[in-house]
């Protein structure tokens, strides 16, 4: 691992223990770690498929194409709508990070690149990621 993901691995692993060992007196206080920070921290089995400093790539466990991955990045944004100015070189790594994915799997025939922002649009993990589809014809519009 590198410096800055062991560094970011520790901080979010640090900040869990804290919330585990204040459970109980200040509870609520400090937020439940997503689904996805669990993943990164592998406090919950996935099958991550590419890990860069920034960002991990796993396959989804409901796969609505024969290929469907996510790319999550490690820093917590909630969703697209709550990222910010500061994010732009992130959000663009995340982007290369899915065309890099996309040339290791050799997907020349396409693929489909998708973020759900808010319940109305199928967001259902807050922890902004990005749905890779590919391997079977996609339709338009996608709704
Ligand atoms: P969204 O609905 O856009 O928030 O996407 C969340 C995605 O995460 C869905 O496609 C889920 O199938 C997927 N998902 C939920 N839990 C897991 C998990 N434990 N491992 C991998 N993917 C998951």
């Amino acid at each position: 691992m590198t410096d800055i993901a062991s560094k970011m691995s520790y901080s979010l692993a640090h900040a869990f223990r804290h919330r585990k060992k204040r459970k109980g007196i200040t509870k609520n206080l400090m937020p439940e770690p997503t689904l996805f920070q669990k993943i990164i921290l592998r406090e919950i089995p996935a099958e991550i498929l590419l890990e860069t400093e920034e960002a991990i790539v796993i396959k989804d466990i409901h796969p609505q194409a024969p290929v469907h991955v996510l790319i999550i990045p490690k820093k917590l944004i909630p969703r697209i709508s709550e990222s910010r100015e500061e994010d732009a070189l992130l959000l663009g790594k995340l982007l290369l990070t899915a065309k890099a994915f996309a040339e290791r799997e050799n997907l020349s025939n396409g693929y489909r690149l998708v973020i759900n922002n808010g319940r109305m649009a199928g967001e259902t993990v807050p922890h902004l990621h990005i749905h890779l589809f590919a391997g079977r014809h996609m339709t338009w519009p996608p709704c």
